[in-house]
C-alpha cells in the first residue's frame, strides 16, 4: 500500500490524482491533501477520500474547514494553516509518496520538503523546477529522492528514455505543443482576448495559470526549461514542435535516427497512472485511444517571430544562470494581472522582459538566493502593470 500526499488537490492535476486513487483503494492510501482557499472541494474530498490531515495555505479557510468537518461528524481529520503547515506534511513520515500539484512558485518550498525527505516525488508543478534548474536535481540526486514527471510531454519522455534513464544514444528531444486556442493567429490581432477565451483550451482542461500559459505559449517555453532541468540536457537539445492534435505527448531522437514516442488521449490520468504505479502500469480510466479514428497527426515548426512569450524562454533557457527564475516570477506577476483585468493580453510579456532587462545576468547559488530573484524579478515586473 502505498500512501499519498497531494500538494494542490483541489486544483485540477489534484483532482485528477484522486480519480486515480479511487480506481485503486487496494493500492494507494490518502495521507494528506492541501489546497489553498477552496474549502467545498476539500470538504468533499475529505468526505469522500478520508484523509488523516488536510492544510489550507490560507489560514480563514483552515478555520472555516475545520468548523465545518466538525458539523458533519469529521472533527478525526486534523486540519493545519499555512505555507508551513504544507511544507510539514510535505516531508512527515506520513507519507511516502508526495504529488507536487501546487501552481506557480508557492510549490517550490514544499515540493523541496518532499525531496529532501526522499520522497517519490510525482512533477506536476513544473514552475519550482523552471526556477530553481539543477540545483532542485542535485537536492534529489543527494536525498535519493525519486523523481517523476507528470507534465505529459515529460512524462512521455521519461518513458521514451532507456529504463536508467542515460542519455546516451540521446540526440534531442521533441517536446509536442498543441499551440494553444489561437494557434494560426497574429500576435497582433490578440488584443482583446479576455481571460475566458485565453482559458478555453482545444484538447486540455486545466488550471487558469497554466491554460494563459498556453494561450501565450510561455507554457511550452516553461517546459522547454523544465525538461532541461529533469533530464539535464542542455536547452539548444530540447526542440518545439507544434502537433495540435495532442496525441504524440513528446519524442525521444536518438542518433541511430530512431524515433520514439508516447501517444495517448490528452487526459491528465494516464501519466498520473503511470507515475503512480511506475515502474509497473495501472489502470487510469482515461478512454483509450482508438488508433483508427486518428485520420492524421500534423507536425510543423513554432513560428517563434509569432511567439514573444516563447523566444523569451527559448532566450532565458538558452543564458542559464537567474534567466528562467526572473522569467517565471514576472509570468507570474503578468498572468495574474492578465487575469485580474489589469493588463490586456498582447502586453504580458512586457513585464517579463522587462525584469530579463534588469535581471537575466545574475546568479544563484542556493535556494535563499533563488527566492531573492524571484521576490526581485515580481518587483520589477509590478512596476509594468500600470504604466
Ligand atoms: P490549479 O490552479 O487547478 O490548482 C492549483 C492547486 O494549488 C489548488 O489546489 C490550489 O488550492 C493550490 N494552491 C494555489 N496557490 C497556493 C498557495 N499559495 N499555497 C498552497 N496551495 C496553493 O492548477 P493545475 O492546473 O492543477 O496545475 C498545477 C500545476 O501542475 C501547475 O504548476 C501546472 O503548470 C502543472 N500542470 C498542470 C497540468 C494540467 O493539466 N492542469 C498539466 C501539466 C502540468
Ligand atoms: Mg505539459
Amino acid at each position: 500500500m502505498q500512501t499519498l500526499s497531494i500538494l494542490g488537490s483541489t486544483g485540477s492535476v489534484g483532482q485528477s490524482t484522486l480519480e486515480v486513487l479511487s480506481l485503486h483503494p487496494d493500492l494507494f492510501s490518502v495521507a494528506a491533501l492541501t489546497a489553498n482557499t477552496n474549502v467545498d472541494k476539500m470538504v468533499q474530498q475529505c468526505q469522500q477520500y478520508c484523509p488523516k490531515t488536510v492544510v489550507m495555505a490560507d489560514h480563514a479557510a483552515a478555520q472555516a474547514l475545520s468548523l465545518t468537518l466538525r458539523e458533519l461528524g469529521l472533527a478525526h481529520i486534523d486540519v493545519l494553516a499555512g505555507a508551513q503547515s504544507v511544507s510539514e506534511v510535505a516531508k512527515s513520515q506520513a507519507c511516502d509518496t508526495v504529488m507536487s500539484a501546487i501552481v506557480g512558485a508557492a510549490g517550490l518550498l514544499p515540493t523541496l520538503e518532499a525531496v529532501r525527505a526522499s520522497k517519490r516525488v510525482l512533477i506536476a508543478n513544473k514552475e519550482p523546477l523552471v526556477m530553481t534548474g539543477d540545483l532542485f536535481m542535485r537536492e534529489a540526486q543527494h536525498s535519493g529522492a525519486t523523481i517523476l514527471p507528470i507534465d505529459s510531454e515529460h512524462n512521455a519522455i521519461f518513458q521514451c528514455l532507456p529504463h536508467d534513464q542515460s542519455k546516451s544514444g540521446v540526440r534531442k528531444v521533441h517536446l509536442t505543443a498543441s499551440g494553444g486556442p489561437f494557434r494560426g493567429r497574429a500576435w497582433d490581432e490578440l488584443t482583446n482576448i479576455t481571460p475566458a477565451l485565453a482559458c478555453a483550451h482545444p484538447n486540455w482542461s486545466m488550471g487558469q495559470k497554466i491554460s494563459v500559459d498556453s494561450a501565450t505559449m510561455m507554457n511550452k517555453g516553461l517546459e522547454l526549461i523544465e525538461a532541461a532541468a529533469l533530464f539535464g540536457l542542455p536547452a539548444q537539445r530540447v526542440d518545439i514542435v507544434v502537433h495540435p492534435q495532442s496525441i504524440i505527448h513528446s519524442m525521444v531522437e536518438y542518433l541511430d535516427g530512431s524515433f520514439l514516442a508516447q501517444l495517448g488521449s490528452p487526459d491528465m490520468r494516464i501519466p498520473i497512472a503511470h507515475a503512480l504505479s511506475w515502474p509497473q502500469r495501472i489502470s487510469s480510466g482515461a478512454k483509450t485511444l482508438d488508433i483508427t479514428e486518428i485520420a492524421r497527426l500534423d507536425f510543423h515548426k513554432p513560428d517563434l517571430a509569432n511567439l514573444p512569450c516563447l523566444r523569451l524562454a527559448r532566450s532565458a533557457a538558452e543564458n542559464g544562470g537567474a534567466a528562467p527564475a526572473v522569467l517565471n516570477a514576472a509570468n507570474e506577476v503578468a498572468v495574474d494581472a492578465f487575469l485580474q483585468g489589469r493588463l490586456k493580453f498582447t502586453d504580458i510579456p512586457r513585464p517579463i522582459e522587462a525584469a530579463l532587462d534588469e535581471l537575466a545576468t545574475c546568479s544563484f547559488s542556493d535556494i535563499e538566493g533563488v527566492l531573492n530573484i524571484d521576490n526581485e524579478a515580481r518587483a520589477i515586473a509590478v512596476t509594468q502593470l500600470d504604466s
